[in-house]
């Protein structure tokens, strides 16, 4: 039935093709797929520039689109999905708000032959998700453990340094993933004392923030510094993410960081937001991790247009992803570390974003 159902794309789509090119048309391609997506959250941006990369570059190829975000309820996402399969979705774009909480709306997607694309966050536990499009999400974690190793002079065995670590969120699969990058780094100097964790929370649970929500974070951070920072100064923190970077940084300045007689420790992120950005050039957040979606949107296109012309699939990983159920084929794309030294080479001169949006 998929198969007929991608069939009958096809040929209507080339009959399209031919009727557009007969009428020197450019319209909308009322004929071609109808591609659903499902997005987590407005309340970050990089979420709002993957729908809008998405739907723009869909659009300009003729595919209606239908965008919907779930502001960080999974009960929203549910329904929106199920929405989107009631309207006739032929393939379905999902990063997902909890990656454990979607299998039944999925196995009602694979009834339909709808093909279903896990965006940046692994969809878990199911077998109904057949491509992954993401970043390294190990590499994310690599990238600022080895800012932080950089930056302290860890390999040529300087230390000790006081430092703390923080989690993105346990329902995300890219956080755990990222963590396990993370600790690839710093487990050699956390044995050998290079690193110590005053708080001794190490563990993932422990250092875990439920929706990368950047005021649970911030408390977090109250919290560690009461406890065990009176009588020691922190020299660097682990951030997951740009707005736990800024609610990290809150927190600090709060108990007298970053004034002439107590500098802000060495803080990473995630993400390259225009306030991490304008914190960056303001001397306070260190690093992020440059994530474009533009060209994570390039390869999710790519999918679309591959599954929609019942044509293969690319993909460049299919060892790493594994939901629990299956291993996800997937196309990685590479994040960039950026920090004061690269980042009007990384984000301004690839049109990413304007000098006047970050110094405004
Ligand atoms: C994404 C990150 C993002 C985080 C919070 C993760 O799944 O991979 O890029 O910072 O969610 O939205």
């Amino acid at each position: 039935m998929k198969n007929m159902k991608k069939m009958v794309l096809t040929l209507v789509g080339l009959l399209s093709v031919f009727l557009l090119a007969a009428c020197g048309s450019s319209e909308a391609d009322e004929s071609k797929a109808y591609i659903g997506i499902s997005m987590p959250t407005q309340s970050a941006e990089r979420w709002i520039d993957d729908g809008n990369n998405m739907v723009t570059n869909l659009e300009e190829l003729g595919y209606k689109t239908d965008l919907q975000y779930a502001e960080d309820v999974v009960g929203n996402q549910v329904s929106q999905i199920e929405n989107m399969i009631t309207k006739g979705v032929d393939v379905l774009v999902i990063a997902s708000v909890d990656g454990s909480a979607l299998t039944d709306v999925l196995q009602k997607a694979k009834d339909e032959g709808i093909e279903v694309i896990a965006y940046d966050r692994l969809l878990m536990n199911s077998e109904n998700v057949d491509y992954y499009a993401t970043f390294d999400n190990f590499g994310v974690g690599v990238l600022g453990a080895s800012y932080i190793e950089e930056a302290l002079g860890l390999k040529d065995g300087e230390g000790p340094f006081n430092v703390e670590l923080f989690g993105g969120s346990p329902d995300d699969n890219n956080a755990v993933i990222n963590f396990d990058g993370v600790m690839s780094v710093f487990k050699p100097y956390l044995d050998n004392g290079q690193l110590v964790v005053p708080s001794g929370q190490t563990k993932f649970n422990q250092i875990a923030t439920l929706r990368w929500d950047g005021s649970t974070a911030q408390s977090r951070m109250d919290n560690l510094l009461s406890a065990n920072y009176t009588d020691k100064t922190l020299d660097a923190v682990l951030s997951p993410y740009d707005p736990i970077s800024l609610g990290i940084i809150s927190s600090l300045k709060g108990v007298g960081y970053g004034s002439d007689d107590l500098s802000l420790p060495v803080i990473t992120g995630q993400d390259a937001n225009l306030p991490a950005i304008k914190s960056m050039v303001a001397g306070e957040q260190s690093q992020t991790i440059f994530k474009d979606t533009r060209e994570l949107a390039s390869v999710t296109i790519e999918m679309i247009e591959a599954i929609v012309n019942d044509e293969e699939v690319e993909v460049n990983d299919t060892e790493t992803y594994d939901n629990g159920t299956k291993v996800v084929p997937t196309f990685t794309v590479e994040p960039v570390s950026v920090d004061i030294k690269n980042y009007k080479e990384a984000l301004i001169d690839s049109d990413y974003y304007t000098e006047a949006e970050i110094n405004e």
